[in-house]
């Protein structure tokens, strides 16, 4: 039986896990199963630790890291990375996105080279500077 969360209605995945919380040193290791429709939560030393166990077992979010063709630059690839984690269903179709997308050179860290990437509000962004060839 699967269950809704109050936060944005997402589906509670059925069974358990067990999550390392990477939040501090201190790497608590997390249960979180889901009871009857009930998401049981236990090993935790905080709430931070809570809520990052929370959203690891229904929802993960990932910051994708990667490389992006570049025209006329000194370098032909740019590293590149989302301004916000991505939700790990959605990672496979960013990299095939990015992975068919080209950019122009001269490039700023921090320059925006593809805006609200499928509507999530995320946008991929430079890692580093790049000039021109
Ligand atoms: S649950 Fe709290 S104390 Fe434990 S690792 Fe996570 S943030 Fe640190």
């Amino acid at each position: 039986m699967s269950a809704k969360t109050n936060e944005k209605e997402r589906e509670i995945p059925e069974g358990f896990k067990d999550i390392r919380c990477i939040i501090c040193p201190t790497g608590c290791l997390v249960h979180v199963e889901n009871v009857n429709g009930e998401l049981i939560i236990e090993g935790h030393s905080c709430k931070r630790g809570e809520e990052y166990a929370k959203v690891e077992f229904i929802a993960p979010k990932r910051i994708l890291t990667t490389t992006m063709q570049v025209e006329k630059g000194f370098l032909p690839l740019i590293p590149v990375r989302s301004d916000k984690p991505i939700p790990k269903d959605r990672l496979e179709e960013t990299l095939k996105l990015i992975a068919k997308t080209q950019t122009k050179a001269p490039i700023k860290m921090g320059d925006i080279l593809i805006e609200n990437v499928f509507g999530l509000d995320i946008n991929i962004i430079a890692s580093r500077d790049l000039i021109t060839e």
